[in-house]
């Protein structure tokens, strides 16, 4: 049972804002087989440093030497519908708010003063995490009872659904385990309470999803409207529909939703107004307004031209032939990225009339490569 000082902390870190609060031991770690089968199936796209951090995401004491215990933090996200305004582009929930690694962190660097302070930790004897560092915080989730790995590959909590972000503390501290979820099947197993349900399998628009638990990042649309920093393959573009930035069918799908209450917010800020844009308003972004506009959000970081790349595939989904003259504007767009993007979805859009100009000044192979490919199919 946990001692009267940890559930203190656990009090005292609920209320710094985070809504779920779990402790789990560091011993055993994690099999490796699961993620090294997932890395040789090439699953993890060109995110390479995931091989590179591979035996550490397996053993966080690879990480902190020493480490005895991981404390999971869940900030419930859940927007109820508002993260969907009708006939709007899409936007993964998460990105409708200030970046998440921000404004956790600041609430993180108060958990490790409460370690500090109650338990005469050393600055050396934690570290801390929010989704960006080696560890493999969902795993550790579901082994601290937080909830379970559905076969979405997201973790589900019995209480919230899916939707939660992760932050993780190790500590040299050693606190008492909290027990896994008590169910059917057995703790810490993909789709431990999923049943016979393969819906999140079923709605994935790409079949990123090839097994229960498995993400094929390489046919995500989160992994490739976001991680990937290049060319979109032609073939995933239509499949992407109206989605600027991620994906969430898999999670919306999901019955566990169900249960979601939404979390108190009180370590995130929410920056709804973004689910208002238009595909028009995007297409029309400039460096100034684009700063403006998701300055201190997590779209900051895909950059102008990621999101531009984006809007141009989504304008070539819409069969919306008033995007046409946005797009044509685009074919001047000193990014090569928007150019060859602006110049699939103008032709999707049924306006391969209207690009001998700019084809005639285009010097880029990439661009240029666009504009012989076989033409893409009607919307
Ligand atoms: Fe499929 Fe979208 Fe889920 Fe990726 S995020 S696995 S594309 S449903
Ligand atoms: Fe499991 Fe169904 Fe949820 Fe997928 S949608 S994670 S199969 S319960």
């Amino acid at each position: 049972m946990p001692s009267p000082r940890q559930e203190e902390l656990r009090g005292r870190l609920g209320e710094l804002g985070f809504d779920e609060v779990r402790f789990a031991r560091l011993d055993p770690p994690v099999p490796r087989e699961g993620l090294s089968s997932w890395l040789d199936h090439g699953y993890h796209a060109d995110m390479h440093w995931m091989e590179r951090t591979a035996a550490k995401r397996a053993d966080p004491r690879l990480v902190l030497e020493g480490a005895r215990s991981i404390i999971i933090l869940g900030i419930d996200y859940f927007l109820g519908a508002a993260g969907h305004s009708g006939g709007r582009p899409k936007w993964a929930r998460y990105s409708l708010y200030e970046d998440y690694h921000d404004t956790v962190r600041e609430a993180l660097e108060k958990a490790g003063a409460l370690l500090q302070g109650m338990f005469g930790a050393g600055p050396g004897d934690y570290r801390y995490y929010v989704d960006t560092g080696p560890v493999l915080e969902r795993t550790w989730a579901a082994r601290s009872g937080m909830g379970f790995v559905g076969k979405n590959a997201m973790l589900i909590s019995k209480s919230r659904g899916n939707w939660l972000f992760l932050a993780s503390v190790l500590t040299r501290l050693e606190f008492e385990p909290d027990p896994p979820v008590s169910a059917r099947g057995e703790p810490g197993t993909v789709g431990q309470l999923c049943g016979k349900c393969t819906r999140c399998m079923d709605a994935c628009p790409t079949g990123a999803l090839p097994a229960p638990g498995v993400l094929d990042a390489r046919r995500c649309i989160s992994y490739q409207t976001i991680e990937n920093k290049g060319k979109i393959p032609r073939e995933m573009r239509p499949m992407i529909g109206d989605r600027v930035y991620g994906c969430d069918t898999c999670l919306d799908v999901c019955p566990w939703n169900r249960f979601a209450r939404g979390g108190r917010q009180m370590i995130l800020s929410s920056r709804s107004d973004i689910g208002l844009m238009t595909l028009r308003e995007i297409l029309g972004l400039t460096p100034q307004t684009f700063a403006a506009r998701f300055k201190g959000t997590s779209v900051k970081r895909l950059k102008l031209a990621g999101l531009l790349r984006n809007a141009c595939v989504a304008a070539g989904n819409s069969g919306d032939a008033g995007l046409v003259e946005p797009l044509l504007g685009l074919l001047g767009h000193e990014s090569p990225l928007v150019r060859a993007h602006a110049v699939w979805a103008a032709r999707r859009l049924g306006a391969g009339n209207r690009l001998g100009g700019p084809r005639a000044k285009e010097t880029d192979p990439v661009v240029i490569e666009e504009y012989e490919a076989e033409l893409p199919g009607p919307c």
